[in-house]
């Protein structure tokens, strides 16, 4: 059913009220954040001492820029704009045992998260005749809990079933009729391998719908899955900075993502200078919340490349769409939709005396996962002992890895100067996955 909305007054409302409320929460916001010490000697710095300060929208530019590394500095106790005892909930960044960033929500926060999931998953079509089997990880991970309260709020059936487990995922999709799926698409696409495997015919399972997010994937990607699943899939973007799912989400027309722009300022700025870029040309995407209350943040830099698609959907909704992510400006890399960034496995390999001075991180693609090799230059003298040396030296790196980084890599020796050696920037990242799977 198209064009059905969650909330519609403000899915539809005019773009003039929009950004009449936009600014009134935008001042909202910034007094927000400076009842905190972080924010209250950046925006001091800049000549902000009241929202006020900021008497239109575009004055935004004026506000100084968030970093992940400066989210990071303040873990544990991040940026709490409320009472500690109003808090009832936290989430951090995927992928790392390091430091994370970690941001705070308050009831509202939580019931507005809600709301955003809600409204996204209506315009993507879905109602509460639906039975939601939702595939990602529960706990920190913000797409588990995230999507789980959204699609209760919305009214559907929910299965929450976590990742992983793919015989009782199609179980369970057969048992108890399940219409819609919120997985990574590389998820989705070795499940479909396990179906061919199963007991279960894809006639007699229910699906119709599929929302993917949390990495990146490429338009054929999407028709791909369609095709083989016989199904529709809604690209599903945000980041735990930001709640998680619920920044950016495809409606029916399946013609970029809307951004709930209520909720988040959105800008695509130059990531060189943090100039805003021209509507329509790729960018950084660039985020302000406009309600959170636990943890306001403002112009937070996602180091996602994507661009406003210019013009109104036929939808209907005012919210502007942002095109798929194109590209990171940073080398974080997204592996089976846990991030990780390389440093992390440098910092792992160099503390391990072995180790030599050469690696490589390799990514291929197994079936429809992501698979890592890292390939590390041990000391040759260590090629003459005895092979049960090598072994342990090879699983002591590989734990020593997944306590770090939680996805398990392989690892491969390799005597010292075999690996390559770049003339210049060393090329520590080989990525044969492609764009397309
Ligand atoms: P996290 O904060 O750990 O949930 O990771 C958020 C990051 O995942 C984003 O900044 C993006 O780089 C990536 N991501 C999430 N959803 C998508 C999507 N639909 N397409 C591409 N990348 C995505
Ligand atoms: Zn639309």
């Amino acid at each position: 059913m198209k064009n059905r909305y969650f909330q519609k007054e403000i899915e539809t409302e005019s773009r003039e009220k929009l950004e009449e409320n936009q600014l009134k929460d935008l001042q909202n916001t910034i007094d927000r954040a400076l009842t905190t010490g972080f924010y209250r000697k950046k925006l001091n710095d800049a000549g902000i001492t009241s929202g006020k300060d900021l008497k239109k929208l575009s004055d935004i530019s004026g506000v100084p820029i968030t970093q992940k590394d400066e989210l990071r500095s303040l873990y544990p106790e991040g940026l709490k704009a409320v009472a500690p005892e109003e808090i009832i909930r936290l989430h951090t960044s995927s992928g790392t045992t390091g430091i994370p960033t970690v941001i705070y929500h308050n009831r509202n926060d939580i019931q507005s998260w809600a709301e955003l999931m809600a409204r996204s998953m209506v315009a993507a079509g879905a109602g509460p005749e639906d039975v939601f089997q939702n595939m990602t990880g529960y706990g920190l991970f913000t797409g588990g809990l995230g999507m789980h309260y959204g699609a209760e709020f919305l009214g559907m059936t929910v299965i929450p079933t976590g990742s992983g487990n793919s015989s009782r995922q199609l179980r369970l999709m057969n048992d108890f009729r399940t219409t819609i799926v919120h997985a990574t698409p590389s998820y989705l696409l070795h499940l479909y391998d396990q179906l061919e495997e199963s007991e279960y015919e894809l006639d007699d399972l229910a699906l119709k719908k599929a929302f993917l997010g949390a990495e990146p994937y490429s338009e054929s990607t999407r028709k791909k899955l369609e095709a083989l699943w016989g199904i529709d899939v809604y690209n599903s973007y945000g980041l735990s900075e930001m709640n998680g799912p619920g920044v950016s989400f495809e409606c029916e027309y399946k013609n970029g993502m809307h951004t709930w722009e209520d909720a988040f300022l959105l800008e695509t700025l130059d990531p060189e200078n943090h100039q805003p870029v021209p509507e329509g040309e790729s960018g950084e995407l660039v985020f302000t919340t406009l309600k959170r209350e636990a943890t306001p943040l403002l112009r937070y830099r996602t180091r996602d490349i994507s661009r406003i698609i210019p013009g109104v959907c036929e939808c209907g909704r005012v919210h502007r769409r942002i095109d798929r992510i194109s590209g990171r400006t940073d080398d974080m890399l997204i592996i089976n939709g846990v991030n990780v960034f390389p440093s992390q496995i440098e910092a792992v390999l160099m503390k391990i005396p072995e180790v030599g001075t050469n690696y490589q991180i390799h990514l291929a693609k197994d079936g429809a996962l992501d698979r890592i090799t890292v390939k590390v230059e041990i000391y040759s003298k260590l090629f003459t002992g005895d092979l049960g040396q090598l072994e342990e030296i090879r699983s002591r790196i590989r734990s020593r890895l997944h306590a770090s980084i939680i996805i398990h890599p392989r690892v491969e020796l390799h005597e010292p100067g075999s690996l390559p050696v770049a003339q210049g920037k060393a090329v520590r990242v080989v990525d044969e996955r492609g764009g397309d799977s």
